[in-house]
């Protein structure tokens, strides 16, 4: 690759609320150890929103963007493990320390030196991206499309969150609270995973795409609308009055947090994915004691959700398609963007 060769990326500028734009910068370079990366396709994350509105960490100038899928086009002459045109997808726990008590339990997903593609270090958002750590590729299947690739990390998240951590059980009655990506995700996600039931709910604002979508879905057996009906009700009595076995707080919002303490079975598991984007909200602490709630706080993905991920998604357990909404360049990110945030998309993705 020449060194004058440039490339269009979608940067976030400087600290602050917005300032993102398209830009032309220079063909990434690698070192030694490192890949270059062509991408294929790259995911809108909540997380790119967040720092869009300036409310997650992040290292400007940057390029955006973590979910990817991709082609290796160029490898570091120590890397042994990779060759070019292998088809790739990556996770986002880049520059981890090595050292620290984290990352020698093998917990390198929350090391606080690590630095992630798309805030800590240049992104996907972009033709190219340089790719610092070849060991935490995974290597995907022929038959899953780079666009259906895209939706690896998320479902990784998934995957961590609710069998690693959140201990699905088979024959669980799972509730997904909050009809977003990821809550969409959880939902075909529980049912692969051998949920008897799940159930969806939302609000009126997501009648516009979220919850027809849900209905869609043939893993989820109920949907639910809070503003029409009382998901308590409901659910107590499709489970002989005691509650759900598992509860996915997707949401981020504080009804829905509250909401998963009412819904919950007493010894039974919320498992949360997301950030609220507030410093604090208000949550029924003593409902939760007196039901002896386990709520499980999640962040990232371990190596061990990756493959998982990567199966459900290959052979159909999970359906990708369903979810992306919005596909194409990134000189659509302002709409792209909007669409997300105001809940008139689910999934967004970038052929770069
Ligand atoms: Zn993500
Ligand atoms: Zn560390």
């Amino acid at each position: 690759m020449s060194k004058m060769e440039t490339m269009k990326a979608l940067v976030k500028t400087a600290k602050g609320k917005g300032l993102i734009e398209v830009r032309e910068v220079p063909v990434p370079e690698i070192g030694d150890n490192e890949v270059l990366i062509e991408v294929k396709a790259a995911g809108i994350c909540g997380t790119d929103l967040h720092i869009y509105n300036d409310n997650f960490p992040y290292w400007p100038p940057v390029i955006l963007g973590h979910e990817f899928s991709g082609i290796i086009t160029e490898i570091g002459k120590n890397v042994k493990d990779w060759k070019t045109g292998d088809r790739v997808v990556g996770e986002p726990h880049t520059l981890a320390c090595g050292k620290c008590w984290l990352c020698r339990t093998g917990n390198r997903q929350i090391c606080p030196e690590k630095r992630s593609p798309g805030w800590g270090i240049d992104g996907c958002f972009a033709k190219y991206m340089r790719y610092p750590e070849p060991e935490l590729l995974h290597k995907m299947p022929d038959t899953l499309s780079f666009e259906e690739a895209a939706l690896v990390e998320p479902t990784a998240n998934v995957v961590s969150d609710i069998f690693e951590r959140g201990a699905l059980k088979p024959a669980d009655f799972v509730v997904i609270i909050g009809p977003g990506p990821i809550g969409l995700l959880a939902a075909m996600a529980s049912k692969a995973g051998g949920a008897a039931k799940v159930a969806v709910v939302g609000t009126d604002l997501d009648e516009e795409l979220r919850l027809p979508t849900a209905r869609k879905i043939k893993s989820i057996d109920y949907v639910i609308n809070v503003n029409k009906e009382d998901p308590s009700t409901i659910v107590m009595d499709l489970t002989e009055g005691r509650g759900a076995d598992l509860v996915v707080e997707a949401s981020g919002s504080a009804p829905g947090i509250a909401s998963a303490f009412q819904l919950v079975r007493k010894l039974g598991r919320i498992t949360a994915i997301g950030l609220t984007g507030k410093e604090k909200i208000e949550f029924p602490y003593d409902t939760g004691m007196f039901k002896a709630v386990e709520f499980t706080f999640n962040l990232s993905t371990l190596y061990s959700s990756w493959d998982k991920s990567i199966h459900l998604l290959d052979s159909g357990k999970i359906d990708a398609n369903i979810l992306t909404t919005h596909k194409g360049g990134l000189e659509k990110w302002k709409e792209f963007f909007s669409d997300l945030e105001n809940k008139k998309g689910i999934k967004g993705v970038f052929f770069p």
